[in-house]
């Protein structure tokens, strides 16, 4: 049996929405110029326009909400857990996601999340095999880190580094920052996608 117990974050660590943003921004009505690019530039952009902030929830909530359904599996992310479950290692989905969107409080993104999951097979167990009980939504990010720690999570990866220097982040947990460009922390692995992951899990396959 495998001592490593894994922990991800949800939202751009398993599941991508760099197409979506684009889309859901032109849905919105918005202008937004062809050179801004990636979800940082865009975020960027609209918190500089009027009411901008407003602008960034209300695209946000189209996107991890109404439009959830037009999200992507991670490279390699399908493979990886089918890794997991070779070598018997348990996984956990560890989210820092509300209830309902703060600009559309009719948007349920649990729900959305959930049923994401379900239709790309995560409860299935030929599928994914994750059960119901492995996916944590928490409403804020100490909760989030906490849960993290309560949950006995050997390993964690997820795409933002606050998460990481969180000062209630569980000590002894090994950290690996997923995504392409992130800046090297001595006490932070990075991964630019799923396979990197399972490296640095179980070592290369020879
Ligand atoms: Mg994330």
């Amino acid at each position: 049996m495998n001592s490593i117990r894994l922990g991800t974050d949800f939202d751009n660590t398993i599941v991508s929405y760099e197409h979506v943003f684009p889309r859901a921004t032109k849905a919105l009505g918005i202008d937004v110029p062809d050179e801004i690019e990636g979800k940082p530039e865009l975020r960027r952009f609209l918190r500089g326009l009027p009411d901008g902030e407003i602008l960034w929830q209300k695209v946000q909530a189209e996107v991890y909400g109404r439009r959830m359904c037009e999200a992507e599996m991670e490279t390699g992310f399908r493979e990886a857990m089918q890794r997991c479950r070779a070598e018997g290692v348990p996984v956990v989905v560890v989210s820092h996601k509300t209830r309902f969107a703060a600009q559309d409080p009719d948007t349920d993104l649990h729900k959305a999340s959930l049923q994401w999951m379900e239709s790309n097979h995560f409860f299935n167990p030929d599928g994914l095999g994750f059960g119901r009980q492995d996916v944590y939504f928490e409403p804020t990010r100490k909760e989030k880190v906490r849960r993290i720690g309560s949950l006995g999570c050997t390993h964690f990866v997820d795409d933002l580094p606050e998460v990481f220097l969180n000062s209630d982040f569980p000590e002894g947990v090994a950290r690996i920052l997923y995504g392409q460009g992130m800046e090297r922390n001595a006490d932070i692995d990075l991964a630019s996608d799923w396979s990197e992951i399972a490296s640095i899990l179980f070592g290369c396959r020879v």
